[in-house]
């Protein structure tokens, strides 16, 4: 049996391993019976359709949401451990920074907080914005807001770094500079980030790695150069409308008949019939599938599973 205790070619662990983890609202499960692994030093995409789980999980990860069920650790360490928060930064859609403070005095309230501040990372990032320093909050435009809220979260030298779409309100231009900016960093540091979002296009761009969520649930884990060639997608002439039986044989995510012609999704598990034309889809096409069709079975890499274990409410 494949060794799953590392992942692939990494000696850097897990930053995220979650054995069972489930929130419930009162009678409602947020997210539930969730069993993954994301491996430290990867930019991992969290996807899923709105009210999918995302910003619980984030939350989980965060400790402002508690768990019901299950267990979550951080680069190997329970969350609840005071020894993970300083490892992580968390920034959101709504960048909480002080409009009436001046960019100078945010990061010097950056430094104030955090014991391992690196004011000079922090600056940087505001400066090769062209940020003025002595410029309010309240006065910046979304993308300066954004790079003041990234300058803040690097500032405290994450390990992890999860972030809850946090360039959904930039223009597309901003938003470029800033995932630019965020690879970089990231890169530079071997930061693992954790990001949800619901560009697929830049999900397609920024993440090697990727979660997929749906109604609480894991669809997909693992590495986007594994998920993705794992899928074909087929087309082919229907029999009087109807999907051809073959398709069974396979694992369908999805399929459509239009007119006299058919297309599918799937997961070959043999030779596909001749009759078909076969292509590898995009990244894009195959998240689109899955998000479609939430309870099509789920699929995960090597070493993104991981056993459910002894999973008692917390
Ligand atoms: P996403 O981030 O993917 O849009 P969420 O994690 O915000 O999804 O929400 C998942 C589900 O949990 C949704 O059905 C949402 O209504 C519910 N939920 C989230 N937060 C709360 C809360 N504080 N109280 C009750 N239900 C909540």
């Amino acid at each position: 049996m494949a060794d799953t205790s590392t992942p692939n070619g990494t000696a850097g662990g897990w930053a995220l391993e979650a054995r069972g983890l489930g929130k419930r609202y009162l009678g409602n499960w947020a997210l539930r019976d969730c069993s993954f692994r994301v491996p430290a030093g990867r930019i991992c995409g969290l996807v899923g359709p709105n009210g999918a789980g995302k910003s619980t999980l984030l939350g989980l990860a965060t400790r402002q949401v508690q768990r019901t069920t299950g267990s979550l650790s951080i680069f190997g360490v329970p969350v609840d451990d005071p020894a993970v928060l300083p490892r992580i930064a968390f920034l959101g859609q709504d960048k909480p920074l002080f409009k009436r403070f001046t960019v100078a005095d945010t990061l010097r309230l950056g430094a104030e907080l955090n014991p391992g501040w690196d004011a000079a990372a922090a600056e940087r990032i505001v400066r090769s914005g062209n940020v003025p320093a002595h410029a309010r909050i309240g006065t910046l435009s979304g993308g300066q807001r954004t790079r003041v809220a990234f300058a803040l979260a690097f500032g405290k030298r994450p390990d992890l770094l999860l972030l809850d779409e946090p360039m959904s309100d930039l223009d597309p231009l901003a938003r470029d500079e800033m995932s630019t900016l965020l690879m970089a960093e990231a890169v530079e540091r071997g930061t693992t980030v954790v990001m949800s979002s619901h560009m697929l296009t830049e999900l397609e761009d920024m993440c090697d790695y990727l979660l997929v969520v749906a109604e609480g649930r894991i669809r997909m884990a693992g590495d986007a150069d594994a998920l993705v060639p794992a899928h074909t997608l087929v087309t082919g002439v229907t029999r009087d409308g109807a999907l051809p039986a073959e398709l069974d044989r396979h694992t369908v995510v999805e399929s459509r008949v239009q007119g006299r012609q058919f297309q599918a999704m799937i997961r070959p598990k043999e030779p596909l019939s001749a009759d078909w034309e076969s292509v590898e889809p995009s990244l894009e096409e195959v998240l689109l599938a899955h998000l479609r069709s939430p309870d099509a079975p789920s699929l995960y890499t090597q070493g993104a599973r991981v056993d459910a274990g002894g999973t008692q409410a917390a």
